[in-house]
């Protein structure tokens, strides 16, 4: 590891200063994967602005509607929050999927967004990688690629995202506040994350110096019929090989509305708004959700290891539908926290 200073933030307004003024810094929340970055030589910051003392933990009503959650908010205090487990679920079930119990008592809610890819490449400083250096090429596309991206890929990187959180925030809707050196804005959940295109280096929409302050979240939360469905290698300590989260609005058997978000199969969570579009009105049946699936799969591309991913995405998208159209109990958050330890 390189030798750094470090410096804890007290308000937001000096952590992005400090952040803005050197171009060598980072922001550390949990630690959990920026630590990790470091030891192995992938991520050099001089300098690290500790977050942790920030006053950005509060999980609260949303002045506009909807409930507001603290960037520095833990993951585990956001998924057993009785509020969030109340109306959204999805996203209890969805951040209880994920890493482990320890790692979600560390990990916070923004830092879990910009949480970087698990490619085996990216990680191994000794082999090419554009996402890493620009420019040095993409060792995954001749690769061994098992666990990358079938949609939305370029030809510079085939990096998956490897946030749960995400891809129920994807199919929620949320939107991310931050705070930066020219005031605050808003960015909708769908423009946070980059597809790679010719600038695989940038996972993200954030400008210089911006801090993740909250995440808000609509009124709507699809608490009667959700799921999030994660495929993984073991049910612990395990990325998702494909993911699914459902959040499903029905009239008796009739949808009146259809959220479907993929994890692990691209460089964001990924949302065909149009197949979920052609699912308002239809019946929830199996034939009607394997039409759905078939149609967000049609462009999906295989890279060799990774094949078997389009038609494991196709089954799990027609499971999750099923999943979340059946459901007729509130969640029980004990039952997930034991099925992740
Ligand atoms: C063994 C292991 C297994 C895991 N399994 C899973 C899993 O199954 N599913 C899953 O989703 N995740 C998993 N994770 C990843 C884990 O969830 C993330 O490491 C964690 O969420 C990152 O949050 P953090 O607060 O520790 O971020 P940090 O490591 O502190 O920071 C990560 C990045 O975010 C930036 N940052 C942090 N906060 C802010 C902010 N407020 N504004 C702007 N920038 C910020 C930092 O500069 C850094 O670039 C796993 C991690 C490990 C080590
Ligand atoms: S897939 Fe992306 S992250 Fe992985 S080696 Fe290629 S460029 Fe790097």
């Amino acid at each position: 590891m390189n030798s750094f200073t470090y410096t804890s933030a007290t308000a937001v307004d000096t952590a992005v200063r400090d952040k803005s003024t050197n171009s060598k810094s980072a922001f550390v929340a949990g630690g959990t994967n920026l630590l990790d970055l470091m030891k192995e030589n992938v991520e050099k910051p001089t300098h690290l602005i500790g977050l942790n003392k920030l006053p950005l933990t509060a999980i609260e009503d949303n002045p506009e509607g909807g409930l507001r959650l603290g960037a520095l908010a833990t993951n585990a205090d956001t998924a057993w929050h009785p509020e969030v487990e109340k109306r959204y679920p999805l996203l209890s079930q969805t951040i209880l999927a994920g890493a482990t119990a320890q790692l979600r008592n560390m990990a916070t809610n923004g830092g879990n967004l910009l949480q970087r890819t698990r490619c085996y490449y990216f990680y191994d400083t000794s082999t090419p990688c554009n996402k890493r250096e620009p420019g040095s090429g993409c060792s995954a596309l001749q690769g061994y690629n098992r666990i990358h991206a079938i949609l939305g890929t370029s030809p510079q990187c085939i990096a998956t995202h490897p946030s749960d959180m995400a891809v129920a925030l994807a199919a929620l809707e949320a939107t991310v506040r931050v705070s930066g050196p020219h005031g605050e804005r808003t960015i909708a959940f769908d423009d946070f994350h980059r597809l790679p295109g010719d600038q695989p280096e940038r996972d993200n929409t954030l400008e210089t110096g911006e801090l993740i302050t909250a995440l808000d979240m609509p009124a709507k939360g699809f608490e009667k019929n959700f799921t999030y469905l994660k495929l993984r290698d073991r049910t612990s300590y395990a990325f998702a090989v494909v993911s699914v989260a459902v959040g499903l609005e029905l009239e008796g058997n009739t949808i009146k509305e259809a959220r479907i978000a993929l994890g692990g199969v691209a460089h964001k969570p990924w949302r065909d708004m149009a197949v979920e579009e052609t699912l308002r009105g239809q019946s929830a049946t199996e034939d009607n959700f394997r039409q759905a699936a078939t149609a967000i799969m049609h462009n999906a591309q295989g890279y060799g290891y990774n094949n078997f991913k389009i038609e494991l995405g196709k089954r799990a998208i027609v499971r999750a539908l099923k999943q979340a159209t059946e459901m007729d109990q509130p969640l029980d958050a004990n039952a997930y926290l034991n099925s992740n330890p």
